[in-house]
């Protein structure tokens, strides 16, 4: 198959662009789109088998479910027919924006986008193409990032050719994205709320709306054995090829030091090591190392944008080993930390 790369500017997409892509989505195609958070591999929600595609071409385990964005309130009451009191305060303060509310489905989705469950995740992306694209075709777009399954998130159209090349009909290119990391994820009934993923919508601010705010356990500890709530909790994620080794602590100049000296006695046993660690700590490393600074280590937010691609750059250097710092678990760190540790499987030092 020919993947189509289309340009269009991220603030003012053009309406060619937009009219084209849709026209892949109506006739069941499907189409990469930049949002907000990562771009997405984007099929129209209502039609089965261009859900179905979408699992093909990402190669993803079929009980894990994709998320629907909507451009409107009408769109979201045609996927959920019962959205809890709580969840529409958040909706009114935070849509359109980088959190994904888990609801009851209706009957109007397809099982499929689910993984069968009677629940169904759905947001409202903060993105001129990925609005304009919602809009242009008329339905919800359901659609997970636009990577082959377990890959690090493609944060820029060359990512997704990358992984999607051939195996998609169209890529709708408006540069990098805003934000770097996915959605937040959360589940919300009348009594009760759980964080299933954490992303750039804080635990903070979920607090201040909802009051009590649950983390479900498989986020902070390690690997999760329990029945997933969201079956994506169970796979390795947004992996790089190399084995991965996280190096945690509270004091910074502990977690810092003990960075040098694992990349060390790694160099010293021959192997090739890849960084990825704050500009800090990148001035400490010796010369021999892959190096990727991320950003200041009080930036978090640059911190999260850079993260996949940092990944991505460290597999095509193609080390033995990456040693990543991590970082506090305030704000946006916690969904910092949460893709490390994905990252890593769970291989984590503590300083
Ligand atoms: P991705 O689109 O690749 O960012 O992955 C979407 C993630 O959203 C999944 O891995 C799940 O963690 C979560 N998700 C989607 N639908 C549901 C649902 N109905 N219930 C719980 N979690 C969901
Ligand atoms: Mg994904």
């Amino acid at each position: 198959m020919l993947t189509r790369v289309l340009k269009t500017d991220k603030h003012r997409p053009s309406k060619k662009v937009l009219q084209e892509a849709a026209a892949v989505l109506k006739s069941g195609g499907l189409v990469a789109f930049p949002t907000e958070t990562v771009y997405g591999l984007g099929a129209n929600a209502f039609n089965e088998n261009a859900v179905l595609k979408i699992f093909t071409a990402k190669k993803r385990p079929p009980d894990n479910p994709v998320i629907v964005h909507v451009s409107s309130m009408e769109m979201l009451n045609q996927v959920s027919t019962s959205v809890p009191r709580r969840a529409e305060k958040l909706i009114r303060e935070l849509w359109p924006g980088p959190l994904t509310i888990v609801v009851p489905r209706s009957l109007k989705v397809p099982p499929v986008v689910s993984a069968g469950l009677e629940t169904v995740a759905v947001r409202m992306p903060a993105h001129n193409v990925a609005l304009g694209l919602i809009e242009h075709l008329g339905s919800p777009i359901a659609a997970p990032s636009a990577n082959l399954s377990g890959r690090p998130s493609p944060t820029n159209a060359k990512d997704v050719y990358e992984d999607l090349n051939g195996s998609i009909d169209m890529i709708i290119d408006a540069g990098e994205t805003f934000i770097g990391v996915e959605s937040t994820v959360i589940q919300v009934s009348e009594n009760r709320s759980v964080i299933l993923r954490p992303g750039p919508i804080p635990l903070e601010i979920l607090r201040k709306y909802l009051g009590d705010v649950e983390v479900h356990p498989s986020i902070l500890s390690g690997g999760f054995e329990g029945v997933p709530a969201s079956p994506g909790m169970k796979y390795r994620h947004y992996a790089p090829r190399a084995d991965m080794i996280v190096v945690e602590g509270d004091d910074y100049e502990r977690k810092a030091a003990k960075i040098v000296e694992t990349v060390e006695e790694y160099l010293k046993s021959g192997l090739k090591v890849g960084c990825m660690v704050s500009e800090e700590t990148a001035l400490r490393l010796p010369g021999q190392v892959m190096l990727e600074a991320l950003a200041p280590r009080n930036r978090l937010d640059l911190v999260a944008r850079r993260i996949y691609p940092a990944l991505r750059s460290l597999d095509r250097m193609n080390p033995d080993i990456i040693v990543a710092e991590g970082f506090p678990e305030e704000g946006i760190g916690m969904a910092i930390q949460n893709r490390l540790r994905k990252a890593a499987g769970y291989r984590i030092l503590k300083a």
